[in-house]
């Protein structure tokens, strides 16, 4: 089968957008539903094939591809024998979700020893990073694997770094997570600082946007946060998700600071859950 044969599995606030990329750039794509059909019937008006399940979907690709929400589900959908099966030899699977580093290794060597290659390839720049084909690729695995897909993941992506083998794609995506979710609860705490010292947002965007505390939260989800604007855009549980891995790896290893954002995103969870992550500050800001 063709790399330019893509079955996608996950279509959610990620794969839809990246999906629409890959017909965009003539990629013939492959996909099945879950439970919405609602971008199943977007994708097929733009020229997707509909097939009944992933495994039908795994039999009818060159190159998988899958961004699902965490590992419960790579290990419910990847690990499905009747998937692997449906896989020929030589084929790609690409897996993108932010998912930990041992499950990742897990589902590689399941494919590896039936001669499937496998790229580790979580990613980051969020829904409008998906939307506009700009996301950032964080690829575990060979480079020459890398190289046969690079075609589909510059559809999808404008910065690809190759970071080491397969689950290292995960565990750096676990860094970047335990930081973003960091600086999304220290940008709360600051605008609840801002208000209560009087400091007006824009002026506090504008300095600290030129000095050593910025980040890239603090200048770009403090207006959703003034405005109480909790849509995602990327989910707060999943954020938590992310957390759980990143403090799960750190083993024995003190992370204060992430442990305390665990418990933060944790003890919002049940109200916040499927809001947006920067839901995590509203607390501070009532
Ligand atoms: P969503 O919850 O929006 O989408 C998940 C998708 O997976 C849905 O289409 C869902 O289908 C599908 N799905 C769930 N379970 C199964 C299953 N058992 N079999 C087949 N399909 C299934 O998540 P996101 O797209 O936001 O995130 C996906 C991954 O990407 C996560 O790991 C996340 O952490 C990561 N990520 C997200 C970013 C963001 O900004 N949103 C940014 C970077 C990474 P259905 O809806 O029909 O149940």
């Amino acid at each position: 089968m063709s790399d330019r044969t893509i079955g996608f599995l996950g279509l959610g606030a990620m794969g839809l957008p990246m999906a629409r990329n890959l017909l965009e750039k003539g990629f013939e794509l492959h996909i099945a539903a879950h439970r919405n059909r609602e971008p199943v019937e977007e994708l097929k008006q733009a020229g997707a094939i509909e097939h009944e399940s992933p495994a039908e979907v795994a039999q009818s690709c060159g190159v998988l591809i899958s961004i699902l929400p965490a590992d419960k589900e790579m290990a419910e959908v990847l690990l499905d024998e009747k998937v692997l099966d449906g896989l020929g030899r030589e084929s790609v699977l690409i897996e993108m979700t932010s998912g930990s580093p041992d499950m990742m290794k897990r589902i590689a060597s399941a494919y590896e020893e039936r001669g499937i290659r496998v790229l580790d390839a979580p990613v980051s720049g969020g829904t409008a990073g998906a939307e506009k084909g700009t996301l950032t690729v964080m690829a575990g695995g060979q480079e020459k694997v890398l190289d046969t897909v690079r075609p589909v993941l510059e559809s999808m992506a404008k910065n690809i770094f190759l970071v080491g083998p397969v689950g290292s794609g995960k565990a750096i995506k676990a860094i970047n997570q335990m930081l973003a979710a960091i600086h999304m609860a220290a940008a709360g705490e600051a605008l609840a600082l801002a208000r209560k010292l009087e400091v007006p947002v824009e002026i506090l965007k504008e300095v600290i946007g030129k000095s050593s505390g910025a980040s890239w939260m603090l200048m770009n989800k403090l207006d959703g946060l003034v405005k109480g604007n909790f849509t995602p855009g990327f989910k707060h549980h999943l954020m938590t998700k992310d957390v759980q891995i990143a403090v799960d790896e750190s083993a024995e290893l003190e992370l204060p600071l992430a442990g305390l954002a665990l418990k933060l995103y944790r003890d919002t969870e049940s109200e916040a859950g499927e809001l947006d992550f920067s839901a995590v500050a509203a607390k501070l800001l009532t």
